[in-house]
């Protein structure tokens, strides 16, 4: 076994196993177990950060100019606009038709027209200028004074707000609030007309924006192509934005976004008009597609308008994201595409694909046990508890997530797999694990049985796995084959 052990430039020293157990990694939230240690620019950023902070945060404006471009080069196209501490904040029906209106009101249309600029004109005209906007998106009082989303349904809710009516799960059902979003159920993909005449009715009704996940983040199903190509054509027809919801899909899916997968690219003449991020990105937002089916008519035909109209939106904030927050973000992105994440997410897809269904065995035949796409990988519960790793679960589903790193050069070998995970390798390396937790005072994070934080000091020093404490969880824990 290989256990290599880094020594970082602080002094400390750090196990890096070559594969580990857990696919929970914080909700997704983590695509690599060395943070941002190997990308030299941000590292050395970080370093001149905690000894002297005020040079670093003199260069704001420059990280912040170097993460937007490094984005809308990196997502080909999509540049980050706003950000928040989570998914949840942005995917607000004000916040994105406010955001719309930010960027109809600073397009060329408006800028360059000196009828109309308040950049050219002595006397701006803001009635005008609104006048004009609302008439170039078809917007009439109700999309500015009551906006709503509609959601495919199918997309998983949002933890709170207007989405978390949808959820699937009680506890964030119950805490929804704000306007219902407008579902768009699978009946109504029966056909272009029903789904034209669904949107033309949704946008009268005061829609601003569609909003699609292609890959279900509970259960790993998978939107199909055809749906997603009538989507966006009626979206188009009705003049209505599309927004990927991509805060679990970005980077994990085989490309840098899952909507940027051939299948649902296609040759690209309509594509969604932005994208929220968040999860592993280390920040949440929203990043916008100026090519978008309806951005690309607000005519942006210039790097340094779009540049303008993101200038007016963020200078509505002192620091649109935090300095620290700014550099780990910014790492991210840079080890992403110099470790290739996008398609390696692709060959660790295939790599555990192959490992599951080998070892499922008999239990694999005649039904469905596999689902998601590239590193988001949904199994079938009962043939995810064969394994003893760490996954992340919703509480009422008969799926397990498993969201494995990215950077582990292991990941991408079926064989490797299986002898880190179930063969010689295992014990050792979680022997290895166990170790280390007892000298550092912690325990496995995550629940094996149900993916929430596992709390009690009642854990299995063989297999590095642990419980949340509830009776369920106990009984199931306890009843473990030991590796
Ligand atoms: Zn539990
Ligand atoms: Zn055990």
């Amino acid at each position: 076994m290989t256990v290599t052990v880094k020594s970082m430039s602080n002094g400390h020293r750090s196990a890096e196993p070559p594969l580990d157990h857990d696919f929970h990694n914080a909700w997704g939230t983590i695509y690599s177990n060395s943070g941002f240690r190997n990308d030299d620019r941000t590292r050395q950023i970080w370093e001149e950060y905690t000894v002297n902070p005020v040079r670093v945060e003199q260069q704001y404006h420059v990280l912040l100019n170097e993460y937007t471009d490094k984005f809308q080069s990196f997502f080909q196209g999509y540049w980050p606009i706003t950000f928040h501490a989570h998914v949840s904040d942005v995917l607000i029906p004000t916040t994105i038709a406010s955001l719309i209106l930010n960027t109809a009101s600073t397009c060329p249309l408006v800028v360059e027209d000196p009828a109309l600029s308040p950049l050219l004109k002595d006397d701006p005209e803001p009635e005008k200028v609104h006048q004009f906007v609302r008439d170039l998106l078809g917007w009439t009082d109700v999309h500015i004074t009551s906006p709503k989303l509609a959601i495919v349904d199918g997309i998983y809710g949002c933890a709170y707000g207007p989405l978390a009516h949808s959820s699937d799960e009680w506890e964030y059902k119950i805490i929804g609030s704000g306007p219902e979003a407008i579902h768009i159920g699978r009946s109504d993909f029966s056909s272009e007309d029903a789904l034209l005449k669904k949107l033309i009715a949704a946008k009268k009704d005061g829609c601003v924006a569609v909003v699609s996940d292609l890959v279900n983040a509970s259960d790993g199903s998978v939107f199909p192509p055809e749906s997603f190509r009538l989507l966006r054509s009626c979206c188009d027809q009705a003049r209505i934005c599309l927004l990927v919801d991509e805060a679990m899909t970005a980077i994990r899916c085989g490309a840098p976004l899952v909507s940027q997968r051939p299948e649902y690219f296609e040759d690209g003449t309509l594509q969604p008009d932005m994208v929220a991020f968040g999860k592993g990105m280390g920040i949440s937002g929203v990043a916008i597609n100026f090519n978008g089916l309806m951005m690309r008519h607000l005519a942006f035909h210039k790097q340094e308008l779009i540049r303008q109209s993101i200038r007016f939106w963020r200078s509505m904030v002192t620091r649109p994201i935090a300095t620290p927050v700014l550099i780990e973000a910014l790492g991210i992105l840079n080890l992403a595409q110099a470790e290739g994440w996008p398609e390696r997410s692709e060959q660790i897809g295939k790599a555990f694909r192959e490992f599951i269904l080998r070892l499922a065995g008999n239990d694999g035949h005649g039904k469905e046990i596999i689902r998601g796409l590239g590193a988001f990988i949904a199994v079938d519960r009962e043939i995810s508890k064969k394994f003893n790793v760490m996954a992340a679960f919703r509480r009422r589903s008969s799926w397990a997530r498993w969201i494995p790193k990215l950077n582990s050069a292991a990941a991408v070998d079926h064989q490797a797999i299986e002898r880190y995970l179930v063969g010689i390798e295992a014990k050792p390396l979680r022997r290895a694990l166990t170790e280390e937790a007892l000298k550092q005072g912690t325990k496995p994070l995550w629940c094996w049985v149900c993916g929430i934080d596992a709390i009690v000091e009642d854990w299995c020093r063989t297999c590095f796995l642990g419980y949340c404490g509830t009776e369920a969880c106990a009984q199931f824990f306890h009843a473990h084959n030991c590796l």
